[in-house]
């Protein structure tokens, strides 16, 4: 490992997929960059199924080896286990090997430059002239580095948020899953989503299934259940569905999804939020992936584009007011989703679902191209040349 040095353009705290995505992007543009991560390494303690939708696999260069087999067929199941078979003609989704991605970008990461910092946890900062002084720990030791800007890509709950006085997440669902290799389900490989109020109110319960893993789990809001009740409770409900008698756990999986919606308050001149830190994630669909990739290459943007003008209308560009337009159609979605727990409302909704006029609703739910906004390097210049201007 290079020698460390004290001092960085940009140091992003968190290496998920938003950190890892933001860092190789601020690389690649010239900057020094410092990745922070209190893991060790970064394929223990994985907290997301990994599903990537047709968008982000299009968009973005998922390396094929770190993505399952693809899958075109939904089942939307009933609380009394009523199925609605959903199929596309595309390949919708494919289930990451999400330690193998995050070691690859990391690997890509650092054979780019950027400097690697494991097992080593962001306590603070304090702000000085033009740059911050960061206090980080390894260990039972603390050192102090120097930046001139700073990237929360701390998760869900962000320190980094906190310290830097911007918005933190309030709404959550917390998912929990077990990961299987060997499991037996007939037919093509499949996403099957379970609306049922006791193991998963709020949200659903799910078996997510490629062919080579299976990742059955519950998620719902915190307040409403117990997750590591729910789950075998729905394992052994699905024990019709799926065989999972010779299968083999090889994980278990766990987190907290912020479902607020995008924050408003993402940016200021010392740093900003990128991934679940900045709540992005659909408030609807509970995924994360598509906004981890599409707002950390947006932030890259803005960061170098800042630090090379110092030009702090840049940052404006980088707000979640402005996302959040393009998320009120998935708000009221969640807030019916949290309102409809009652067994019988649920019956009577997939009873529609399974009309063939409403068969679309679903249709369009699951396998609709939507995703986190799109935000171009055209949107910073826009704020930049704002009237005025000369
Ligand atoms: C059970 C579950 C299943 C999910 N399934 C899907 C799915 O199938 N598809 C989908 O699109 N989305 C899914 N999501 C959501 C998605 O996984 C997240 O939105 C996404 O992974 C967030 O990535 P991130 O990089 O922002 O944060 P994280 O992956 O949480 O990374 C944050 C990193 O910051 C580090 N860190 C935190 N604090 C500090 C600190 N103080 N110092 C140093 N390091 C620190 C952590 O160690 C971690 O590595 C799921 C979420 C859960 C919980």
């Amino acid at each position: 490992m290079p020698l460390m040095k004290t001092s960085y353009d940009v140091t992003i705290i968190g290496a998920g997929l938003a950190g890892l995505q933001c860092a190789r992007l601020l690389v690649k543009q010239g900057l020094s960059v410092l990745l922070v991560d209190r893991k060790q390494t970064l394929d223990q303690k994985i907290h997301t199924t990994g599903i990537f939708v047709r968008r982000t696999l299009v968009d973005f260069d998922i390396p094929d080896d770190c993505l399952g087999p693809p899958i075109k067929h939904v089942t939307l199941y009933s609380p009394a286990l009523r199925p609605l078979e959903l199929a596309s003609q595309y390949d919708e989704f494919r289930i990451g090997r999400m330690g193998q991605l995050y070691q690859r970008y990391l690997q890509q990461c650092v054979l780019s430059g950027v400097h690697w910092l494991p097992q080593t946890s962001y306590l603070s900062h304090s702000t000085g002239e033009g740059e911050l002084t960061l206090q980080l720990s390894s260990g039972s030791s603390t050192h102090s580095i120097t930046t001139r800007y700073l990237i929360g890509a701390d998760g869900a709950r962000s320190r980094v948020a906190r310290d830097l006085k911007l918005e933190l997440n309030r709404e959550w669902i917390v998912g929990v899953e077990s990961v299987f290799e060997g499991a037996v389900l007939d037919g093509p490989p499949r996403l099957l989503c379970f609306l049922d109020p006791k193991v998963a109110p709020g949200y659903i319960a799910w078996i997510a299934h490629d062919g080579e893993e299976t990742h059955l789990g519950v998620g719902g809001y915190p307040s409403l259940f117990d997750p590591t009740a729910a789950l075998p409770e729905f394992r052994s409900r699905v024990a019709g569905i799926i065989d999972l008698r010779k299968a083999k756990q090889i994980e278990t999986r766990a987190g907290l999804i912020p479902v607020g919606g995008v924050l408003r308050n993402i940016a200021n001149s010392s740093g900003l939020l990128i991934g679940d830190a900045a709540g992005a994630v659909s408030p609807f669909t509970a995924g994360g992936l598509d906004p981890c990739m599409r707002l950390s290459a947006f932030a890259a943007n803005v960061v170098t584009q800042y630090l090379s003008t110092g030009d702090v209308r840049v940052l404006q560009a980088y707000s979640g007011e402005l996302f959040r337009a393009r998320f009120a159609s998935r708000l009221w979605a969640r807030r019916t989703a949290s309102a409809l727990r009652q067994r019988q409302l649920l019956e009577l909704g997939c009873a529609f679902l399974r009309l063939p006029l409403f068969s679309r609703l679903a249709h369009h739910a699951f396998f609709a191209r939507g995703s986190f906004p799109d935000v171009t390097p055209a949107s910073v210049s826009s704020v930049i040349a704002l009237p005025g201007d000369s």
